[in-house]
Formats: C-alpha cells, sequence, structure tokens
C-alpha cells in the first residue's frame, strides 16, 4: 500500500507538492486509505463500478451478513457507499 504514489507517499517520498490532499475532493490528505475507502469521490466510482458489473446487491448483502462489519474497514466502505449513493 505504502507503493502506491499517493500524495501522502510522494511527499514522505520528498517530491514537493502544493498540498497533499486528495486531487478529486480536496477533504482529506490523499493516502491510500482515503483513495480508496473515505473519498466521496472514489465511493460514487466504486459504486457505479459494482452497478455496471452487476454486482451491487450481492456486495451490499455479503456486508449485511457480516456479523460485525465494523471490525471489516473494507465491508464497512462499501455499506456506507450503497447506503449513501
Ligand atoms: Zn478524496
Amino acid at each position: 500500500m505504502d507503493r502506491l504514489p499517493t500524495r501522502t507517499n510522494l511527499i514522505r517520498r520528498g517530491v514537493e507538492l502544493m498540498s497533499p490532499n486528495c486531487v478529486m475532493c480536496q477533504a482529506s490528505e490523499e493516502s491510500f486509505h482515503h483513495l480508496f475507502l473515505d473519498c466521496s469521490i472514489a465511493q460514487r466510482v466504486w459504486f457505479l463500478c459494482l452497478r455496471w458489473i452487476n454486482v451491487l446487491n450481492q456486495v451490499v448483502f455479503n456486508v449485511l451478513k457480516n456479523p460485525n462489519p465494523l471490525k471489516d474497514v473494507e465491508a464497512s466502505a462499501l455499506l456506507a457507499v450503497a447506503v449513501l449513493v
């Protein structure tokens, strides 16, 4: 995960950038976690992709079946995407 050239990682490697914030939403530092789970724009893209490949209902079902989704970050994020969009 630290290999991705997110803005946070680029700054950590000494690259000078104007801002560490996400280029899509500017709401938070662009880290791996933000880019794939927290970013509102990325969540929208995930939702559209899941709907496009027609697996959205199965993903929501699997997340709801999870007995403790708060321990599973990815499951929680997918549930949030499904609920918010
Ligand atoms: Zn973002």
